[in-house]
This record gives C-alpha cells, sequence and structure tokens, in this order.
C-alpha cells in the first residue's frame, strides 16, 4: 500500500503523518454517550465519523492490530435528574437507554468497538487516578470534595488554547468555598442520600464528569496512546480535563499524541435545539415518520454524514437524504446487476481517505467506479466507508416495504382536501412530501363523479 495516513491534529493545529507508539497495537479512544435519553442525529456524527477511522486503521494495520474503545457514561448528574422525572431507578434508565443506542449505532452500521467500558465499572480504578493526583499535588480535598488544583499544570490548556488568565476572566464566577482557584474542577463530590454513591477515602460520593475517560483509557489503552477523538465541543473543557488529569498522574509530556474532532451539525440551517422544535434523534430518522415525514434506513444517514469533510460544519437536511438513498439505489442497481464480488481497493480512494479521512473525494472515487461499472471495486471500497453491506437483491423490496401505508393514504386525503381548497402550495408541499417517500401519483378524474381521485404506486 502507498497510501499515507496523514491526520489533523488538534493539539498541533497541524495535519501530520500518523506513526502509531507501536503499529501492532494502534489506540483509539473516543467519547462515548451519556446514556439518559435517546442519542440526537448530531452524536451520530462521531460515531460514523471515528467508525471510518476505526475501520481504515484495520485495514492499514490488520484488525487484530488496532484497539478502538468508546466509553458509556451511566452516571451524571443529568442521568439522576431524568431517572427522578420518570420515577425509574437509574438502572433501569441506564440500561434501556444503552439498549436503545446500542441499536441505534448497529442500524448506523457502525462496528462495535473492541471495549465499551462503562463508568460505574471502574470506580476503583477512578478512586485510584485520585489517589494519585492528590500524592502528586495536583489535586487536594476539601468538604467531602476533591478538586484538580489547575494552576499546578503550567501548560493546562495547550489543547484549546486558552490562557488560564483569559479562562478565568471568561469563567462564570463559582465562587464554592471548597475552591481554592475559579479554574478548579471536581473530580469527586459527595452524594446525598438516594443519589449514586460509592464509599471513598473522601466520603460517600461519585465522579466528576472527566474523570472516567482518563481512568478508563488509562486501564484499556495505556498511560499515553495513538489517538484520542470526539465532537469538537468536547474540546473544552472536557478534553482539557481529561488531559491534565492524565498527565499529571502518569507524568507523560501528552495522554493522546493525535487528537481529533468532528464539526457541528446543524438542521436545516439552523442550530438544532428542543426550543426551536428540530430536535431529532438517531431513533426517531430510522423509526418514525418525524423527518420529511417519513422514516430512513441508517445506511442512508450514515451515506449523508459522510458526504461532508468530518471537520467542516454538516446542515442536516431532507435533500441530502434524499440524494444520499437515490445514490445507494443507484449502487445497489448496478451490484444487482453485476453480480458483484469484493474487488482490489482502488488506490484512488484509499488515498482520499488517508487524506485525513476525506470522505467526500472518497466518495467521488466512489462515484467514479459505479460509472465506469467498476461494481467489484466499488462494492469493496464502499464496504470500507461501511456502505453497501446490504444484500442488493433486497434494497430496493426493503424500501417498499419501509413504506407505511395509512401514512401514504392519509396525506393523500390531505392533499385531495387542499386542491378542492384550491390551496395549491400546500397541495403541491403534500405531494413533494409523498415524492420524498417513494410514491409516484396518478391522478385522475372519476367519470361518473367529476371528482378528482388519486392512486399511487411505489416509484
Ligand atoms: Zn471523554
Amino acid at each position: 500500500m502507498s497510501a499515507v495516513l496523514k491526520l489533523y491534529n488538534t493539539l498541533t493545529r497541524e495535519r501530520e503523518v500518523f506513526a502509531p507508539i507501536d503499529s501492532s497495537r494502534v489506540r483509539l479512544y473516543v467519547c462515548g454517550p451519556t446514556v439518559y435519553d435517546f442519542a440526537h442525529i448530531g452524536n451520530a456524527r462521531p460515531l460514523i465519523v471515528f467508525d471510518v477511522l476505526y475501520r481504515l486503521l484495520r485495514e492499514i494495520y490488520g484488525w487484530k492490530h488496532v484497539k478502538y474503545v468508546r466509553n458509556i457514561t451511566d452516571v451524571d448528574d443529568k442521568i439522576n435528574a431524568r431517572a427522578a422525572e420518570r420515577g425509574v431507578s437509574i438502572r433501569e434508565l441506564t440500561e434501556g437507554t444503552n439498549a436503545i443506542f446500542q441499536q441505534d449505532v448497529s442500524d448506523l452500521n457502525c462496528l462495535p468497538p473492541d471495549v465499551q467500558p462503562r463508568a460505574t465499572e471502574h470506580i476503583a480504578e477512578m478512586i485510584a487516578l485520585v489517589e494519585k493526583l492528590i500524592a502528586a499535588g495536583h489535586a487536594y480535598a476539601a468538604d467531602g470534595h476533591v478538586l484538580f488544583d489547575v494552576p499546578s499544570m503550567p501548560d493546562y490548556g495547550r489543547l484549546s488554547r486558552r490562557s488560564l488568565d483569559d479562562m478565568i476572566a471568561g469563567a462564570r464566577v463559582d465562587v464554592a468555598p471548597y475552591k481554592r482557584g475559579e479554574m478548579d474542577f471536581v473530580l469527586w463530590k459527595p452524594s446525598k442520600e438516594g443519589e449514586p454513591g460509592w464509599d471513598s477515602p473522601w466520603g460517600f460520593g461519585r465522579p466528576g464528569w472527566h474523570l472516567e475517560c482518563s481512568a478508563m483509557s488509562h486501564k484499556h489503552l495505556g498511560e499515553v496512546f495513538d489517538i484520542h477523538g470526539g465532537g469538537i465541543d468536547l474540546v473544552f473543557p472536557h478534553h482539557e480535563n481529561e488531559i491534565a488529569q492524565t498527565r499529571c498522574a502518569f507524568g507523560h509530556d501528552v495522554m493522546a499524541n493525535v487528537w481529533m474532532h468532528n464539526g457541528f451539525l446543524q438542521v436545516e440551517g439552523e442550530k438544532m435545539s428542543k426550543s426551536l422544535g428540530n430536535f431529532i434523534t438517531i431513533h426517531e430518522l430510522l423509526h418514525e415518520e418525524k423527518f420529511g415525514g417519513r422514516s430512513w434506513k441508517g445506511e442512508v444517514l450514515r451515506l449523508a454524514m459522510l458526504r461532508s469533510a468530518y471537520r467542516q460544519p454538516i446542515d442536516w437536511t431532507v435533500k441530502a437524504l434524499e440524494e444520499a438513498e437515490k445514490v445507494l439505489s443507484r449502487w445497489y442497481a448496478l451490484l444487482r446487476e453485476s453480480k458483484a464480488k469484493p474487488g482490489v481497493l482502488p488506490e484512488l480512494f484509499l488515498e482520499a481517505l488517508c487524506d485525513d479521512l476525506n470522505t467526500p473525494k472518497a466518495i467521488a472515487e466512489l462515484h467514479a467506479l459505479a460509472g465506469a461499472g467498476e461494481a467489484d471495486q466499488l462494492l469493496r471500497a464502499a464496504n470500507l466507508l461501511g456502505l453497501l453491506h446490504d444484500d442488493p437483491a433486497a434494497w430496493d423490496a426493503k424500501t417498499s416495504a419501509d413504506i407505511d401505508v395509512a401514512a401514504v393514504e392519509k396525506l393523500i386525503a390531505e392533499r385531495l382536501a387542499a386542491r378542492r381548497a384550491k390551496n395549491f402550495a400546500e397541495s403541491d408541499r403534500l405531494r413533494d412530501v409523498l415524492v420524498g417517500m417513494g410514491v409516484k401519483l396518478m391522478d385522475a378524474k372519476n367519470k361518473q363523479t367529476g371528482e378528482l381521485e388519486t392512486s399511487w404506486e411505489v416509484g
């Protein structure tokens, strides 16, 4: 293989040739979900992006030589609040949410990581890490809390390139009496009765948010590992604090050599938020008629996501999903006609992916292969992106089976009512929704009644 893997490193702000610490044991850590509610489509982005990276690393170094760890945060104040709201136990909430999460990521064709450590199963490791930090003079216990002493680390803020003075100036005033410095963050805090907690040298309590990733990456990947990934929103404070904990506990210059962050996602040009009503979960996209009036296959979501380079912001639109679906239909048709078997991996495609996961360029190569009728190479290359794994013969059948007949009939009735009311803008809109669902409409006048009638088929 001649392609050289280059990755953009947030730590150095440079695109660098990737050189693993040990090429027989390439190690990747990605921050996983807090399992208190359905994962939203913004959460799907790192899942898909780092799955592509995982697949690429396995391709280059061999599948046995890559270890991918993605944690599950199952102790968090959001979890406590949600469980109380619903009147269920914390375990019930986290188990149920995690089961849905695992199904969602599998529907998005993401490979399971090698380890998915849970925070609640690593409390002993977290306590040991806190003890190490206290012993080294980087943390202090006060009032049932343990805090990380930020000024004890001279280059705190290196990843986000913020100076301590700027951070203090911009910080919300949070002068808890047990804090020595404004930026000091919680490693351990006391639990009240009814809150989840564990016995510790500092009393009954629970870990702060950042601690688990340092403890679990250390346990499963070692003191220094190759790549740490996550969404851009995690750079500060989460990743900065992970770095502080790990480096100060083990005395290395870095926690991970390469830090990778995917860009933001917005929906139809707007920031996704519950108040704007455009908040959309992976589960709703896959199973409900909520986005564009229909459900979508995981593979469609995946291709739509990969059409943008991972560091760029992405605009999540119905149109982009429709386009992705059409592309997949064409590719599956080619696989069907040519009875494709995975061929050799095309060099230009691999070069594109090795260029800091340039997935738009890689997808352009897939189009070129499809255009040239190179079905075997198309299949092999698309598989590396986690695409075209389905049975080509089943693709169309599955699409039509996914159509909700009752929903189609209802939309057609609404469209006819809009036409009768001469609200043509609305009837056109409903027609577009139906076409987007893959429905072909046929309008005809009933000769006896003179009324317009519409029949339909899956087109
Ligand atoms: Zn983390």
